[in-house]
């Protein structure tokens, strides 16, 4: 199939494009790297009447460390993510980003696309929600706001943005000191599939192994990612041994919601998920008991 007509609007500036918004209302959607919305016009599963093209724009390319975050622009692609120097302030950008589509669509793909097209199979909509991404939108009748990402996803390709905002920036926490390990895993039926199933952890031990910080969560195992803030407070001051892993991989899956559909049963997906958290925790430990800290370029 063949997209139905629509208008197309190289955006000049940031407030150009959100002039744009407001003018043509709920017959609008932007577009950056254009890898989801494309297919989902040809498919005509989206039909706006006016594009308005924002991946040009200086303003939303930013890639700067500020007050302990690292901020990226609406428009950074996810490849420049994958290889930027400063990108290794989140070190799960190196291992997830790969697993994004293939590399010809994350030379396209954008990091806000992929947030604001919100596919609960995502690799950064996890990443985000796991570390506690701060994510930035501008309006013209509204202004500048602000959400964690656990607040902006509401549901498959859902979220808390108005059809007039931009995203315009992501804040990502940077963890520093040592002894920090993470680890990301996922199944695919193929490679450069959306997620089956995909696991992400975060740590941080002290002298005697025990847990000062954690983080870690699900995708594609329902409507948005998942992060168990309870389960990882409670590992605080304890060590993550083997038994501790697996009660904790337990609870998790116990809270989720996955589909049954043609790839994979909701109890199949609930064992997969099982693994690959256990997975990504002893990764995570490993790492973290022979870590040093990351270089501060
Ligand atoms: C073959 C293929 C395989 C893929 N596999 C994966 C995969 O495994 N994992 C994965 O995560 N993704 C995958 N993708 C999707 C890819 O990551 C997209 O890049 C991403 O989902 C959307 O980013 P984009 O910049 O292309 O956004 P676009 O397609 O341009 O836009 C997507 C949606 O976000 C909105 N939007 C975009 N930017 C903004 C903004 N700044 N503010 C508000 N709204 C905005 C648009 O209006 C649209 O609704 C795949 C794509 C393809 C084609």
């Amino acid at each position: 199939m063949k997209a139905a007509p629509f208008e197309y609007y190289p955006a000049h500036s940031l407030e150009h494009g959100l002039q744009l918004l407001k003018e043509y209302g709920d017959d609008v959607k932007l577009i950056a790297g254009g890898q989801s919305l494309v297919p989902m016009m040809a498919m005509r599963l989206a039909k706006p009447g006016h594009l308005v093209d924002i991946h040009r724009l200086s303003e939303l390319q930013d890639l700067q460390v500020v007050d302990g975050f690292l901020r990226t622009g609406a428009t950074v692609k996810q490849c420049t993510l994958e290889f930027s120097p400063k990108a290794q302030h989140i070190p799960l950008f190196g291992i997830a980003l790969p697993w994004i589509g293939h590399q010809q669509t994350r030379n396209r793909g954008t990091v806000g696309g992929s947030l604001a097209h919100a596919d609960p199979s995502a690799e950064l909509p996890l990443i985000a929600t796991i570390l506690g991404a701060n994510i930035h939108f501008q309006s013209i009748d509204q202004g500048k706001r602000h959400c964690l990402a656990n607040e902006l996803f509401l549901g498959p390709m859902w979220t808390n943005i108005d059809p007039q905002e931009c995203l315009t920036h992501i804040d990502w926490p940077i963890w520093s000191g040592t002894n920090i390990g993470f680890a990301f895993e996922e199944t695919s039926i193929r490679q450069g599939d959306f997620a089956m199933a995909s696991a992400a952890t975060q740590l941080q031990l002290d002298a005697q192994q025990k847990v000062i910080r954690m983080t870690f969560g699900l995708g594609g195992m329902g409507g948005t990612p998942y992060s168990f803030n309870d389960l990882s407070q409670s590992m605080i001051g304890h060590l993550l041994n083997n038994d501790a892993i697996d009660a904790l991989a337990e609870q998790a899956v116990k809270g989720t919601e996955p589909a049954s559909d043609l790839h994979a049963s909701a109890p199949y997906r609930r064992n997969l998920a099982k693994t690959l958290l256990k997975r990504t925790m002893q990764q995570a430990v490993a790492m973290a008991l022979t870590s040093t800290p990351p270089s501060s370029s």
